[in-house]
């Protein structure tokens, strides 16, 4: 048996069996590579859903973590912190409209809280979503979540929450009330299978949130901090949302969540809400360094331009399976005219790690830092992927 065998046998045996894996072992990652167990290289498209941003190992985030886990791993947001008093301003700094953050530790948390702090400054139940749409796994941001397969064995779940088509204002224009306390949407919809938001719906949303006294918030989660080409997805359309989710890439892979809060939001009073993790300094200054170097090397302006050639490059591949090539910067998706799943599996044994986004999608999240080089032979890999026909899986229902 391999050592990677070995490895996988070992996980298997106590691993509680929510997850779909992919069958590598993976040890190691620098920039865009990760190495498997074999010592086999991966371009990482994947990037653990989109989380590392900076790639792997990127020796400012590395330093940062080193430094900081010497001087203070833990201390809860009832004092302060050096680290994160830095971070705080850092992030504002991100969106003119936003005021204050709320640190937490992931995204479904970072929804959760949007969702409580909009049900408490309205004073309102209401929330509402969009088919299709991903915003989390526990209680409040599953009830936001549209996918059944995903909902369906935890119901019943939040009261209050209804869904509407994505892209469609006179639906939401029906659907928001009196009883509204928010709407949250995606910018682009990630887990839904990388589909675009349309500006303009995007600003009547946030037009009929305002004039009937609901809270606009984009889940930025996946969209975040360059992804699209722009810092925030939101300043492709001009959004000023009361609130954005933040989580994945923002600490370079350290968890962490954050919501950014508009003046309708304002200042909450104490202990409505919390988290014991939440701005801890070790995540504080991982996030720093990350936001920094996206800053300071103009990675969304980056992901814009090899977003763009990608995009370009991938619609070049001739393919009776592909339905269509879509995307915004370096968040990707080809969408074929069968199950994208078996050919993850080609990929992988190609040397490219990608991911699905529902049945049909192939997503592709590479690293911002990603070379040109590496994006074409990710290209080069797909196109011989789609040529050869895939080993089929057992079990094929899941995206
Ligand atoms: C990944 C994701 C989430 C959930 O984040 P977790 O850290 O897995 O809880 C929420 N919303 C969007 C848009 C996401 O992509």
């Amino acid at each position: 048996m391999s050592r990677e065998n070995g490895w996988m046998e070992l996980e298997e045996q106590h691993t509680c069996g929510v997850y779909r894996k992919q069958p590598v072992v993976i040890v190691r990652g620098e920039g865009a590579r990760v190495w498997d167990a074999e010592g086999r290289e991966y371009v990482d498209c994947a990037t653990g859903h989109g989380v590392a941003l900076l790639g792997h190992a990127h020796p400012r985030v590395v330093a940062a973590i080193q430094e900081q886990a010497r001087r203070l791993i833990t201390c809860p947001e009832t004092v302060y912190n050096d680290r994160r008093a830095e971070l705080t301003a850092e992030l504002i700094a991100l969106a003119p409209w936003a005021e204050r953050v709320f640190f937490c530790n992931s995204g479904t948390e970072a929804v959760e809280t949007a969702l409580k702090f909009a049900r408490l400054v309205t004073g309102r139940p209401g929330i509402i979503a969009a088919r299709n749409g991903f915003h989390g796994r526990t209680m409040g941001a599953l009830s936001a979540t549209w996918r059944p397969e995903y909902r369906r064995p935890f119901e019943p779940l939040v009261p209050g929450f209804a869904h509407v088509p994505y892209n469609n204002p006179d639906a939401l224009e029906e659907a928001i009330g009196p009883e509204t306390a928010a709407v949250i949407l995606e910018g682009v919809q990630g887990e839904g299978g990388v589909v675009l938001g349309d500006g303009a719906y995007l600003q009547r949303a946030q037009e009929l949130c305002r004039e009937r006294g609901a809270l606009f918030i984009v889940d930025e989660i996946q969209t975040g901090l360059g992804r699209t080409g722009r810092m925030l997805a939101c300043e492709h359309y001009g959004l000023e949302p009361d609130m954005v989710c933040l989580a994945k890439g923002i600490a370079g892979g350290v968890p962490m969540g954050a919501v950014l809060l508009g003046p309708h939001v304002g200042k909450l009073p104490s202990a409505v809400h919390g988290s014991t993790f939440g701005g801890n300094p070790l995540a504080c200054a991982a996030a720093l360094a990350t936001l920094r170097t996206i800053r300071e090397q103009a990675l969304p302006e980056r992901a814009a331009e090899l977003g763009a050639l990608f995009l370009s490059r991938l619609r070049a591949v001739r393919s009776p399976l592909v339905r269509d090539v879509r995307g915004l910067g370096l968040m990707v998706g080809v969408e074929l005219r069968r199950k994208a799943r078996p050919y993850l599996r080609a990929l992988l044994q190609r040397g490219v790690i990608a991911l699905t986004a529902g049945p049909l999608v192939l997503r592709l999240l590479p690293p911002l830092i990603i070379s040109r080089e590496d994006l074409e032979f990710v290209a080069c890999q797909l196109e011989e992927a789609l040529a050869t026909p895939p080993s089929e899986e057992r079990n094929d229902n899941d995206g």
